[in-house]
């Protein structure tokens, strides 16, 4: 099955063209990292998947659906950059903030029911934070608040995982355990991933392709075809 196909995507900012002709598609169990420097169109490119900006011209399909038609938004989650989101003045426990990815079902401070519970609990478990959960959000350490962006996007239970530059700013063990979570849930759970980056390195090294953002266009390939030519694509 497809889950995300683009066709002949367009958009600019006035006359900033920043995303020209693109097309792709990703199937289900894909892990693929969307690479381009600062400025090169990468969350342009993921606010138009999420319908959060409208193409100028082309089409979006999710799950073989046209984007305008789609509701079925619990099976996409969204893990946004970290950067600074949990200050002290956060009053949220880290089950609170988990809680918010049971999305547009209930409200947040309401009861939560019982299958809710087992929703949150077991999201917390994938991260191993489930003993940490009535601690507050700003307690824990910045690899900590990750995992649970993460587990609030896996709440929901969705089938793709959209992450944005998730690991900015952890430190390289934290980064290492990060992306020995998304391997299990990309093999062992067949979770679709979409890791947005601008650590070619890295993301050459976990996805299973990578799709290079460059001044609008995009360039599809394997590590393989990377591994041969680096210079090539570290350059692009
Ligand atoms: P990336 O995520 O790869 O850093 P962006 O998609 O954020 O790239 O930005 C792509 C280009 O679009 C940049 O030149 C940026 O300055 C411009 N841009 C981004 N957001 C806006 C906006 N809201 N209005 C005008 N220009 C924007």
């Amino acid at each position: 099955m497809e889950i995300i196909t683009a066709k002949h995507l367009n958009f600019a900012y006035g006359n900033d063209e920043v995303i020209r002709d693109l097309t792709f598609s990703l199937k289900k169990g894909d892990y693929v990292g969307i690479i381009g420097q600062n400025g090169s169109g990468k969350s342009t490119l993921l606010k138009l998947l999420l319908g959060l900006l409208k193409p100028e011209s082309g089409k979006i399909y999710l799950f073989e659906t046209p984007l305008r038609e789609f509701r079925a938004w619990h099976r996409i989650g969204y893990v946004p950059q970290r950067s600074g989101i949990f200050g002290k003045a956060f009053p949220a426990t880290v089950e609170e903030v988990v809680a918010m990815g049971i999305v547009g079902k209930r409200k947040i401070f309401h009861r939560r029911s019982v299958e809710d519970q087992k929703q949150i609990d077991e999201a917390l478990e994938v991260v191993d934070l489930l003993p940490m959960k009535k601690r507050l959000i700003h307690e824990l350490s910045g690899g900590q608040q990750q995992r649970v962006l993460i587990a609030r996007a896996l709440s929901g239970q969705p089938e793709v995982l959209v992450l944005d530059e998730p690991v900015v700013g952890v430190d390289a063990l934290v980064q290492k355990k990060f992306y020995e979570l998304l391997q299990r849930l990309n093999k062992e759970l067949h979770m679709t991933l979409i890791l947005v980056s601008h650590d070619l390195d890295t993301v050459a090294h976990e996805a299973d392709y990578l799709m290079l953002m460059n001044k609008g266009e995009l360039c599809t390939c394997t590590k393989d075809m990377i591994e041969k030519d680096k210079k090539h694509y570290v350059t692009l």
